[in-house]
């Protein structure tokens, strides 16, 4: 019979907190060496009530962590080259130093164009090319939130993720497939499950960590986690619920992030310090 246990749980609620403590620092600092505050702009498309929350509470964080921000709502009738015009600006535009584009835009338009007119230099959400690609080959540059906020509660908990195999359930641009490249350039042995993947259960039951992002409530039950394993659930479905069913993995899990209060924070946190780190380095501050 398999031993149970109670796993630890990931904090990524205070994790967050100490990172936005940190960044508010730093964009105080800005602003007095500078008399300007960083500012990011957010770009949302029509009135998804879930992307309008999103953004609202974006915009909030960011205020209470000393950044400003600018919004620009669009009509959802707004085209391809009405939202990559906007973007352009906001690119050039001096005064802002991060731009953030609500995702989703809308299936009327090329979510890929809007994302390549951001400036790479104010790509704080990790979107572009130029980002994955410089995450890719390990060199400077914005990663995406989540996936980076990921490694950093990994790296909080101290979880030795050299050698060991880490299944990635989900294989999303912004998500899954960051994440799995992180996950490999920390040596880690990277298997990803998607949607046409055969036999997920045997694949995740070898996992050392699991990481499920997938979008489906409690799509990954406790029986499917090995004994001992790290499980993050980046999972984020309505009534609080995440892809992992959280109340039979935390009986086999040695760690494991609550859903809400685990990854989700630790996207925000992210941001607003990319951010800072922007309206630094465009500010020439550090
Ligand atoms: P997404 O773009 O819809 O991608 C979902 C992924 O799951 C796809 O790769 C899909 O495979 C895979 N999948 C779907 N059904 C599957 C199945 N039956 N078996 C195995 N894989 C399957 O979603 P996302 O944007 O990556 O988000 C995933 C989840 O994370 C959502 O709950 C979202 O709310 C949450 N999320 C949370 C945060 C946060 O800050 N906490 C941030 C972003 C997202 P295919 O590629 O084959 O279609």
């Amino acid at each position: 019979m398999a031993q149970t246990r109670t796993a630890r749980l990931m904090d990524g609620s205070g994790l967050a907190r100490r990172i936005v403590e940190s960044s508010t620092a730093a964009a105080a600092d800005i602003r007095s060496h500078t008399g300007t505050a960083p500012c990011l702009a957010t770009v949302l498309v029509g009135e998804d009530p879930a992307s309008v929350a999103y953004v609202r509470m974006k915009r909030a964080r960011c205020a209470k962590g000393g950044i400003r921000s600018r919004h620009v709502a669009l009509p959802t009738s707004v085209g391809t080259s009405g939202l990559v015009d906007t973007v352009a600006e906001l690119s050039q535009d001096p005064g802002v130093h991060g731009i953030l584009v609500q995702h989703p835009v809308g299936p009327h338009i090329d979510e890929r164009a809007a994302f390549e007119a951001i400036a790479p230099e104010k790509d704080v959400d990790g979107v572009t090319m130029q980002s994955f690609a410089a995450m890719g080959f390990g060199l400077p540059g914005f990663v995406s939130c989540t996936p980076e906020g990921i490694m950093r509660l990994l790296d909080e908990y101290d979880v030795d993720i050299a050698g060991k195999h880490a299944v990635v359930v989900g294989r999303s641009a912004i998500l899954g497939k960051p994440a799995g490249m992180l996950l490999l350039a920390r040596d880690a042995t990277v298997t990803y499950c998607h949607s046409r993947t055969s036999d997920l259960s045997s694949i995740v039951r070898e996992a050392d960590v699991l990481l499920a992002a997938v979008g489906r409530p409690c799509f990954i039950p406790g029986s499917y986690v090995k004994p001992g394993a790290v499980v993050i659930d980046a999972g984020y479905n309505p009534g609080n619920v995440g892809d992992v069913d959280f109340e039979s993995a935390r009986n086999r899990a040695s760690l494991i992030t609550p859903v809400p209060g685990g990854v989700g924070p630790m996207t925000i946190a992210v941001l607003l310090e990319q951010t800072v780190a922007a309206a630094a380095r465009q500010l020439g501050v550090g």
